[in-house]
């Protein structure tokens, strides 16, 4: 399986890390080493000082397709769920002060935790959907999938033109304001309409 993630879909976000807005989706991949289930601990990478959590909506793909047009795209996944995209901030400035590919900063080892999904038929309406991250007990991001620049139809019309998307891939679909540093005993809890989906430490 694959994870494909679209950077800079929440323009408060887009603000607070000073970059500009996209006109087209901002997509990069992670490995399936970067992904972390069953509320597993995140072990802190010794290569970065800035780790960042980005709480974020995920889809579950389950069935092939590409060039999906935005209307059909809800044929393509029957799950949602949410996950931390973690960021190594330091390596990705430098990255980008250089103009070379994020992926150490963005695909490292662990990197995707990934909690339970709810199943599609429980969400009344994709565009209305609200989320939010506690570390230790207290709100640190929130979002609502209505502030997304690109929704999930478009995400997955633009996604699979360029990769196939297959039965089990999952897609990060970008994170609200409030990215921030973790730290080694950090407690992430992440919910989707107020009910825990993950809950996982940082070691
Ligand atoms: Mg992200």
């Amino acid at each position: 399986m694959k994870i494909i993630a679209i950077g800079r879909n929440y323009a408060e976000h887009i603000e607070e890390l000073k970059n500009e807005r996209p006109t087209a989706p901002v997509v990069f991949l992670k490995p399936d080493t970067a992904l972390l289930k069953n509320n597993m601990p995140f072990f802190h990478p010794d290569f970065s000082e800035n780790i960042h959590h980005e709480v974020e909506l995920v889809l579950k793909i389950n069935k092939e397709g590409k060039y999906i047009k935005r209307e059909f795209a809800h044929r393509y996944f029957e799950e949602i769920g949410i996950g931390i995209d973690f960021t190594a901030r330091d390596l990705q400035d430098q990255c980008k002060a250089k103009g070379l590919p994020w992926e150490i900063a963005k695909a490292f080892n662990g990197s995707a935790p990934v909690g339970e999904f709810l199943s599609t038929s429980e969400i009344k309406d994709f565009n209305d959907l609200n989320f939010h991250l506690l570390i230790n007990g207290e709100l640190r991001q929130k979002g609502n999938t209505s502030m997304m620049l690109f929704d999930f139809a478009v995400i997955i019309e633009y996604v699979s033109q360029f990769f196939t998307l297959k039965k089990g891939d999952l897609i990060f679909t970008g994170t609200p304001a409030g990215v921030g540093k973790v730290n080694i005993g950090d407690r992430l809890e992440a919910f989707i309409e107020g009910q825990k989906l993950l809950d996982f430490e940082v070691k």
